[in-house]
């Protein structure tokens, strides 16, 4: 069997790259094992501008926002499903100070931070002291809906092999690859935190970061927005159902659940929330994080046929539509790759 591009893992970047090849005409087979709890499946799907107790505007927002809004939306309407929904952020303030913070956000002119006229508005819904302001847009992306509809898709036109791709199975030629039966000019990591242990890749700086969520059925609460205080609400797709989160954790035993969590996060709705939830799911996983907080996007330096989408992090939903055109180009095109998520600049790194 011959490919023009083997792309290893369909989660969200996986998606985005072989959807954008696919659409250049390019021949492409993905190979996905489907794990359960890999971060594409148990992530909110937040799109946000801002980030942090100090509301800083995340790298190439203004770029990466609307980008990601056109992007989800494009391949919605090619599968005929909604994938994207605009759910603004309600920043109850926990304190004073953080009050004082975003007042003074607003008054410097942030294009994301605003004010919430109606401060009354979550009354029925929510304790808040300190009143409220919003953050504006944000988005949620319906992974929970794309990721299965793009997978059939592809199995629809026999482009998806669900196993597990081994890599000692992988033989690098002059042309190109060569894998079980298959040929391939390219090959394409796409395959999340698995890279941290691939040959071509383990030298790059990544750094895991496990995240734990809790769903949660709240029926009384309008599924209107994102509401956070230290933790976030996030509206699901599943009617009256909401994902709370997440953890940061950079040292950890494991990649379970735990109870300190879930505890915590319990106590925190039971303060927060004046209306009656019920925890249905605990989640847990590793974030494909790195230690500058920047992707790797491009080819080896040494083997050109080899290529990686990967190190989203925490921004994985906002990142992986736009990175995975920018590679999409490069192949083709043969275009730039922004300077700080370019590949190349491991050069030397890679080269050991
Ligand atoms: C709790 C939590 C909450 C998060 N919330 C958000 C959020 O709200 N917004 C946001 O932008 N980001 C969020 N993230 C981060 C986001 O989930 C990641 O950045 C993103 O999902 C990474 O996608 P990926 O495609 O690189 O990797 P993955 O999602 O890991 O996908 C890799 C795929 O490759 C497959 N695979 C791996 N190895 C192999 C193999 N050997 N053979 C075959 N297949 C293989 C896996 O099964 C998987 O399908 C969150 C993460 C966590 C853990």
């Amino acid at each position: 069997m011959n490919v023009e591009v083997l792309v290893i893992g369909q989660g969200i970047c996986g998606t985005f790259l072989s959807h954008y090849l696919l659409k250049e005409g390019k021949s492409v087979l993905v190979i996905d094992d489907n794990q359960g709890r890999s971060p594409s499946k148990i992530a909110a799907g937040i799109i946000n501008p801002v980030t942090g107790r100090r509301l800083v505007t995340v790298w190439m927002a203004d770029e990466i926002l609307p980008f990601a809004w056109k992007a989800y939306q494009a391949i919605g309407n090619d599968l005929e499903i909604n994938t994207i929904s605009q759910k603004n952020i309600i920043d109850f303030f926990p304190n004073p100070f953080m009050r004082e913070g975003f007042l003074q956000k607003i008054e410097s002119g942030d294009k994301y931070v605003h004010p919430y006229p109606e401060q009354n508005h979550f009354n029925s819904y929510f304790n808040y002291e300190f009143g409220c302001g919003e953050i504006r847009p944000v988005y949620t992306a319906h992974l929970e809906t794309l990721l299965p509809a793009w997978r059939s898709q592809l199995q629809t036109q026999n482009v998806l092999w669900e196993e597990n791709f081994q890599i000692d199975q992988l033989i690098v030629t002059e042309n190109g690859i060569h894998y079980k039966d298959v040929n391939a000019e390219k090959i394409i990591f796409c395959d999340g935190t698995a890279s941290f242990e691939n040959p071509y890749f383990k030298n790059l700086p990544f750094a895991p970061n496990k995240g734990e969520a809790l769903v949660v059925h709240i029926p009384d609460l309008p599924d209107t927005h994102i509401y956070k205080k230290g933790m976030m609400i996030v509206p699901m797709v599943e009617r009256d159902h909401f994902w709370i989160g997440a953890s940061y954790v950079w040292d950890f035993d494991n990649t379970e659940p735990t109870e300190a969590f879930r505890e915590s996060t319990v106590q925190v709705l039971n303060q927060w929330l004046k209306v009656p939830f019920n925890v249905v799911e605990h989640r847990s996983g590793l974030r494909p994080a790195t230690l500058e907080r920047r992707p790797f996007v491009g080819f080896h330096p040494l083997q050109k046929h080899i290529g990686i989408l990967n190190g989203m992090g925490t921004k994985g939903c906002s990142l992986a539509p736009f990175f995975a055109r920018q590679l999409t180009d490069n192949l083709i095109y043969q275009l730039p790759i922004a300077k700080d998520a370019d590949l190349t600049r491991f050069a030397k790194i890679l080269a050991r």
